[in-house]
């Protein structure tokens, strides 16, 4: 380990550490610093998305889901499943195998790479300076010529109803549980609560989940969020719209929860309770003093388009920093700012980002709603397909849900493009490199997808959207 690097990463989640290797690959000499803690007081990179979100929750909706369809649709492809039961044992057992191998690749591309892995925590001293505590030992002061914040965010821990880690947990705890709660409460109907209520109601809970907003899904397409709300509660999420939650806690072996909703307070009890109420940038304790970085009123440091903060060489990059708390998001930023830190053109379009809720059916979308097209005025005209006539998603038995593109009169500009049904993660990132081309809704029209495919679906509401499509009426 040296005393001098070109590049110090504070941070080794996925903005860090995608940020580490790309600064590497330019032949940089690179640190990464992070001070992660698992459960068992081991440390490992990847940050939340590899240790406590994404991967683990991604591992748990695939079981979860499979345990399902064996309950509930095996017998409809003529398959006799009588005997289904559930091992969670073995089920978190795989999950923490899955997220082990994933994050020792990193120490490995780390040391493929030539990046010191340095455990412990980073502080930002004024000048290019960071103080390195290590997890064992003394803190010593490294110098930098460029250094990247990439310090993540937090679950939101609300003073009315504070974590005890076992009976009201945050979405972490939330993917640990050792048994399947008979009725577990979700405060939050935003994407981490319906992904971890979908766990959990699949594996057999009686789930509710409730959620202050009056609309579901405010931030998706009202046609898709509409569609969506139906089909969990037709899976029998129990999901509560206008329920604000007062306060919650531990009452012997139950959980207490007040809420408010039109008919005013009410008191119910859960087993337990997941407190998905949004997440907030990690940025406690990262600075000394004078270092010229601006933290908002949020607590994001501050950056401009390229995430350079106000301090020389210094940026920021992931869930610290404005937009949206998306893994992929951070990455790409990441990647920016060591292909900036080297001289090199680099930059992110925020304006063409996929979100996906991995819920099933999955939802994903990128580019505008409908609502906000029509609220900016600008003529569109849009096309809806659904997957009950995609012969692919009938062959699947996953026949739900339906592919809407929303594009502009004038050019044919795609402006946005929204999916619920099966595989809508993937099917999206057509539809995210076709804006990122500017392509027209025709050219999407004219490219071939191949048959019997889910595609198909997105080729269909493409011509949708001129009256063409071929296997749905066009209104
Ligand atoms: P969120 O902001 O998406 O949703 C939180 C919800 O809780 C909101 O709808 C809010 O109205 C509700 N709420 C807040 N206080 C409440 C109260 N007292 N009573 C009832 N409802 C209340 O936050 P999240 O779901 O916790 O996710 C955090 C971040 O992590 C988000 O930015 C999300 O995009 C990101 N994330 C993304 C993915 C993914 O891309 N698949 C997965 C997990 C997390």
């Amino acid at each position: 380990m040296s005393d001098q690097y070109d590049v110090i990463v504070i941070g080794g989640g996925p903005a860090g550490y995608p940020a580490a290797i790309r600064a590497a690959q330019h032949g940089l000499s690179v640190a990464c610093i992070d001070d992660w803690k698992n459960y068992d007081g081991s440390h490992a990179f990847g940050g939340t998305c590899l240790n406590a979100g994404c991967i683990p929750s991604k591992a748990l909706l695939e079981s979860s889901e499979l345990f399902h369809r064996a309950q509930h649709e095996f017998a409809d492809h003529g398959i006799g499943a009588d005997n289904v039961r559930l091992d969670l044992e073995a089920m978190q057992k795989r999950k923490g195998k899955i997220v082990t191998q994933l994050t020792s690749g990193i120490a490995a591309l780390f040391k493929s790479n030539k990046v010191d892995g340095l455990r412990g925590r980073g502080k930002l001293l004024a000048n290019n300076k960071v103080e390195y505590t290590p997890v064992e030992g003394d803190a010593r002061v490294l110098a930098a010529k460029h250094v990247i914040l990439a310090t993540g965010s937090q679950p939101i821990e609300l003073p009315s109803m504070p974590f005890d880690g076992d009976r009201i947990v945050d979405s972490w705890g939330a993917l640990e549980f050792d048994t399947v709660p008979e009725k577990l409460g979700v405060i939050g109907a935003g994407v981490i609560g319906l992904e971890l209520g979908s766990v959990w109601a699949r594996l057999g809970a009686e789930v509710t989940v409730l959620e202050a907003m009056p609309d579901f899904l405010a931030m998706v397409d009202r046609q898709i969020a509409k569609d969506a709300e139906r089909q969990f509660k037709k899976q029998g999420l129990d999901i509560k719209l206008g329920a604000r939650v007062s306060a919650a806690s531990v009452d012997g072996d139950r959980v207490k929860v007040v809420y408010e909703d039109k008919d005013g307070e009410h008191e119910t009890t859960y087993d337990r309770l997941v407190v998905a109420v949004g997440r907030r940038p990690y940025t406690d304790g990262v600075l000394g003093e004078g270092t010229g970085v601006e933290v908002d009123e949020r607590g994001f440091f501050v950056v401009d388009d390229e995430c350079r903060t106000g301090a020389a060489n210094v940026y920021a990059v992931g869930d610290c920093v404005r937009g949206p708390m998306l893994a992929h998001k951070g990455t790409e930023e990441g990647v920016m700012a060591a292909d900036l830190i080297a001289g090199e053109v680099a930059e992110v379009n925020y304006d063409v980002i996929p979100s996906v809720v991995y819920t099933a059916p999955e939802i994903a979308w990128v580019g505008k709603t409908e609502e906000q097209v029509k609220e900016s005025g600008r003529d569109y005209k849009t096309g809806v397909f659904p997957f009950a006539a995609s012969g692919r998603a009938k062959a699947m038995e996953q026949a739900a849900g339906m592919v809407k593109i929303v594009s502009a009169r004038d050019d044919d500009e795609i402006l946005g493009v929204h999916i619920i049904g099966p595989m809508a993660g993937e099917l999206i990132g057509e539809l995210v490199l076709a804006m990122e081309f500017r392509a027209s809704t025709e050219d999407i029209q004219r490219t071939v997808h191949a048959h019997p495919t889910l595609s198909e679906a997105v080729h269909e509401a493409a011509l949708g959207a001129d009256k063409l499509a071929l296997h749905a009426i066009n209104r």
